[in-house]
């Protein structure tokens, strides 16, 4: 039989192609700024907040005659963050002055890279298979932060933030829908979080993204004119701002309207954007090579060395997870957050049921910590006790052991030893310091 269908009903018919392009801020976890020697944390009051003012210098307070001097590990975490997406790393890469004038940076200009960035291309494999590339990624310095004082009608500055490291990663036009923009940065944060270089604490301004968000008619090739969404902090906002924004310029192309090229805000009180100013131009920054500060050359045996020295990303975590028997579910929740991989795996060493620790952690609404698991598991009590573990590991050695060995391999042979002993009790870390104090003693 034929059933009539009510036209209201159905979806509407998509005409338009969703283009967007990210560009993501992430601030490196250095312990110095990227041109002086400031701590990039600030001291602390008493009651345990950060002192405004309190981790400055002439450089990042752009006094008169201070020159910036490069610390080196700002350019190695970012050439690590090129690695992590396979980027090309550029032999010799220069720092440039982006010219703005903004209180929040009293030199007038920002060093940034334009020309001559640490790492190019790269990209990131989505869940659906589609591939979306890096244009680039590059290294520079971070502003102050004003602070609007709005019952003294004043605004007042703290120059901590002004001057720590932060790379920003930026795409090609490749994403096509909010989903996958956040599902970009998720993956983003993943891997920069578990190559040790950022923290990507949306929450606490570490990673922070603008958003380009046009349309165009399907199939065409030519791009739309694109609207630029600033400074956004949480994948929420991510997600909401680019959803509005489909629905907004949707409208006015329906209505045979011009999208603005422009600078838009996300008001999140009321779930819309706002417009902020038209959109500048690079030549607007007139960005020049920073005469204060040599090119800096990147030998081929040093990206070598750093890139031996990646430790294992999500990615390799998920193929290991999914060899224990982990559904892609679990998998997929147990290496978003370098924390909870961590405790997953050092709850693994102590007992082998995988899925029941998988659940424990993905189901508990609290992060949980390691002894919180091991009463839920009913696991026997860890055995700390340092003077019998260090008999039962004077046995094994005493039964003799092949000397040829590299030492973490022997480490690892004397850790199931013991294991097998105690029958998985034995507290891993004690463990481990001994077995060593044991081996370097020979
Ligand atoms: P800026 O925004 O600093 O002027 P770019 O011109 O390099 O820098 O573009 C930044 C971002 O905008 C990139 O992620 C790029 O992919 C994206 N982009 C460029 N054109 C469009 C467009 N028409 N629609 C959506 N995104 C775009
Ligand atoms: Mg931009
Ligand atoms: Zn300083």
């Amino acid at each position: 039989m034929m059933t009539a269908i009510n036209k209201a009903n159905l979806p509407p018919r998509q005409k338009y192609d969703v283009v967007i392009g990210l560009e993501v801020h992430a601030e490196l976890n250095t312990k110095s700024k990227i041109f002086c020697s400031c701590s990039t944390s600030p001291q602390i009051d008493k009651n345990g907040n950060p002192l405004p003012n309190s981790s400055v210098c002439p450089v990042c307070m752009a006094l008169p005659g201070a020159l910036p001097v490069l610390n080196k590990m700002a350019v190695e975490k970012t050439i690590t963050a090129g690695l992590c997406f396979g980027c090309q790393i550029n032999k010799v890469t220069v720092y440039d002055r982006k010219n703005y004038f903004y209180p929040d940076l009293p030199k007038a200009y920002q060093i940034s890279q334009m020309f001559h960035p640490i790492c190019l291309e790269g990209s990131v494999s989505l869940s659906n298979g589609r591939v979306i590339r890096l244009n680039r990624i590059h290294s520079e310095e971070d502003a102050g932060k004003l602070l609007h004082d709005d019952i003294n009608d004043q605004t007042l500055i703290d120059f901590n933030r002004c001057g720590v490291p932060l790379i920003e990663i930026v795409t090609e036009p490749d994403i096509k829908s909010a989903a996958e923009a956040a599902e970009f940065l998720r993956e983003v944060r993943s891997r920069l979080t578990f190559a040790g270089i950022s923290d990507a604490q949306m929450e606490l301004g570490q990673m922070r993204c603008d958003v380009n968000v046009s349309l165009k008619p399907i199939g065409q090739i030519k791009l739309g004119n694109r609207v630029e969404l600033k400074n956004l902090n949480s994948f929420k906002m991510v997600e909401r701002s680019i959803q509005y924004e489909i629905k907004r310029q949707t409208a006015l192309l329906d209505d045979g309207k011009k999208i603005t090229v422009e600078t838009r805000k996300w008001n999140d009180a009321k779930q819309i954007t706002t417009s902020m100013r038209n959109k500048e131009a690079a030549n607007d920054y007139r960005y020049f090579p920073d005469p204060d500060q040599y090119p800096v050359h990147l030998p081929a045996s040093y990206i070598q060395k750093l890139k031996k020295a990646l430790p294992k990303l999500s990615g390799d975590y998920k193929k290991d997870f999914i060899n224990l028997g982990l559904t892609p579910y679990d998998t997929e929740i147990l290496t978003r957050e370098k924390k909870i991989t961590e405790l997953f795996l050092e709850t693994c060493k102590m007992n082998k049921d995988y899925k029941k620790i998988a659940n424990i952690i993905i189901n508990s609404k609290d992060p949980l910590t390691k002894n919180q698991i091991i009463e839920k598991l009913n696991f026997k009590p860890t055995n700390t006790d340092r003077a019998r573990l260090t008999d039962i590991i004077q046995k094994i050695f005493a039964a003799g052991y092949e000397n040829n060995k590299p030492i973490d391999k022997l480490i690892n042979y004397f850790m199931g030893k013991v294991m097998q002993a105690t029958k998985g009790e034995a507290d891993p870390e004690l463990t481990k310091e001994i077995i060593k104090s044991f081996l370097t003693e020979k």
